[in-house]
């Protein structure tokens, strides 16, 4: 390893030249309190910036071993050093000088969500932060006298004021490692607790605003208060006793009035798969790990995928048990979505009126005297919601404020009142015994078969011009493969722009496994179990700071809405 002079000389030898002269400083150099890595430099200052690292030897950066004693006390402090790197590069950096990105230092930053990232590594040997630096020019002109404030002035600012414990807030520090880890007890918690999701007392849900996803003030902010019928009691390893409203395993149904926060309620839940940053006001409010958000997408493509539970008798023959377009209506896409997350292992599905396809949802009894079943090709979510747990074991949670139909279905009724849950479920398990409406039952006698698919190998193609890879996440809701882009506007769960890119190269790693046997499911299996191993690093042919942890069931959705991507049907799974 160089010595840091050997960077400073370096960099004062190519002051002035061509940019591509910075490529020389790639390389390992020794600073007096870590390692410096450049890992990449980029081609110019217009381009994506450098990648670099810095690694601090565990000993001398003072953390102590139990901020690292399990996985979820890791991930608590990795999340938290992140942010104190990413408010570091703020304060210590001069921010953009020159051409270009030339001048700037920068970290992913973390937002509501607790995420593991590449960008954050600690272990027994060393703390490793991976990050950018857009190394300055005055034109395509090398500038060294910037770079070398960069170097030498802001980034060991930068460095010290974040990868040692000696700067940085320990109290605030534990703070993080201890919710982390008393969240993911919680959640662990659930299943022998035949729950689903849990909802703290005091927790505030409600956020800043529609595009602002940090929490409304606490001012105006109704705290959560569980319903005495509802309420549950857990204990965690740091914070002890914990009250709240247990959602149980079978069909909850949220009603109330416009405006009373149901959509809040099930956002929240919707979330509850992730841990919360302290003071977002969710920490504790924690949903089964397979969850997932449903709803209509139109004009998404399906695949080979057998939506004949909900759709059969289409216009014109197309099949349903092997559905594919590149057009799917509000319907055909709610199907689809049901049926493509229990084909990978969802356990409970989460569906919202407001974004939900009508017909899909209900279809009462006067509709079914005026257009009889056999003239109607779907079968309503209603009929539906049963079976799918009593036979498959999903459960499901449903806002629904517009059709009393779903009280004869549903295990528990909430009433979302000023923001307050009551439990209503005598009520409308009343009110349904004693109004009856003569609606027939429309779903069958089983849900039916969930199939396993098994996609093509080579029509899942990274190649973009010249043969080159190209793969991207240009924005939170869209990737970008080979020649296609995939539009994930309907895959509510995916919170950061990082897990977009994670699951765009897990496509790629994916292709490793299509053998034309193995199934979608096993394919996926197979992809995070090598992340589980041996890290988000195996994604990439590189290591890069930018990539966050992402479900399988993220990962399958967006395979699943590849235009291009091929598949065939496979017995049960
Ligand atoms: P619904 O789905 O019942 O129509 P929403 O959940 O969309 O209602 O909530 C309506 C409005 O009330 C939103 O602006 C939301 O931010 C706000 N809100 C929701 N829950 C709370 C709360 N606990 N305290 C204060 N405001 C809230
Ligand atoms: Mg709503």
């Amino acid at each position: 390893m160089a010595s840091d002079e050997t960077l400073r000389e370096r960099l004062r030898s190519i002051d002035g030249k061509g940019y591509k002269a910075y490529k020389g400083i790639k390389g390992e150099y020794r600073f007096p309190n870590y390692a410096l890595y450049i890992d990449h430099v980029q081609g110019d200052p217009f381009a994506f910036p450098s990648r670099i690292r810095v690694r601090a030897d565990r000993d001398l950066s003072g953390f102590k071993s139990d901020t690292t004693s399990n996985a979820s006390r890791a991930l608590g402090i990795c999340d938290f050093l992140t942010r104190q790197f990413h408010r570091s590069c703020i304060s210590f950096s001069r921010g953009h000088r020159g051409s270009g990105k030339s001048g700037l230092i920068m970290i992913t930053e973390p937002l509501q969500e607790v995420l593991q990232r590449t960008a954050m590594v600690i272990n027994p040997r060393f703390v490793e932060a991976r990050f950018f630096m857009g190394l300055p020019a005055a034109g395509r002109r090398i500038s060294a006298m910037d770079a070398e404030a960069m170097f030498f002035e802001e980034l060991p600012r930068i460095v010290q004021s974040s990868l040692f414990l000696e700067q940085v807030d320990t109290p605030q520090l534990y703070r993080y490692i201890e919710t982390t880890e008393d969240a993911d007890s919680l959640r662990n918690q659930l299943d022998q607790r035949g729950l689903i999701g849990f909802v703290a007392d005091d927790a505030h849900l409600p956020r800043a605003s529609g595009i602002d996803p940090r929490p409304m003030d606490s001012q105006s902010a109704v705290g959560f208060q569980s319903p005495a019928s509802l309420r549950v009691e857990f204990s965690l390893p740091n914070r002890g006793r914990i009250t709240g409203m247990g959602i149980a395993k079978g069909v909850t149904l949220i009603v109330g009035g416009g405006y009373h926060g149901k959509s809040t309620l099930l956002e929240a839940l919707e979330r509850g798969i992730y841990n919360h940053v302290p003071g977002d006001g969710r920490e504790f409010v924690v949903a089964h790990p397979d969850t997932v958000k449903i709803r209509a997408a139109n004009a998404r493509s399906i695949v080979k995928t057998d939506i004949s539970p909900f759709i059969r008798n289409l216009p014109f023959q197309k099949d349903t048990a092997a559905f594919s377009t590149d057009n799917a209506s509000g319907s055909t896409s709610q199907a689809a979505n049901i049926i493509e997350a229990v084909e990978v292992g969802a356990r409970v599905l989460l569906l919202d009126e407001d974004t939900s396809a009508t017909n899909f949802m209900i279809r009462d009894h006067r509709m079914q005297q005026l257009v009889s079943k056999d003239k109607e090709p779907i079968t309503p979510f209603v009929d539906k919601v049963k079976q799918l747990y009593a036979e498959k074991g999903v459960s499901t949670v449903l806002v629904m404020g517009g059709s009393g139909d779903y009280f004869n279905v549903a295990d528990h009724v909430i009433r979302m009142t000023g923001y307050l849950p009551v439990d209503v479920t005598d009520d409308a398990h009343r009110i349904a015994a004693s109004d009856t409406v003569d609606r027939l039952p429309e779903g069958g006698d089983h849900f039916g078969d969930v199939k396993a698919r098994i996609p093509i190998s080579g029509s899942v193609d990274p190649a973009g011009g010249k043969g080159r890879l190209k793969i991207s996440a240009p924005r939170l809701r869209e990737i970008v493969f080979g020649h296609t882009s995939i539009d994930l506007l309907d895959i509510d769960q995916i919170t950061d722009i990082a897990q977009t890119r994670a699951i765009a190269y897990g496509i790629y790693h994916a292709t490793r496994f299509m053998d034309g046997a193995s199934s979608l499911k096993a394919v996926i299996a197979a992809v995070m179990d090598d992340i589980e191993k041996q890290g988000l690093d195996v994604l990439t042919p590189y290591i890069t700071g930018d990539l966050a942890a992402f479900r399988g069931i993220e990962l399958a959705a967006a395979i699943n809405r590849m235009r291009d991507v091929r598949m065939e049907q496979k017995a049960q799974v």
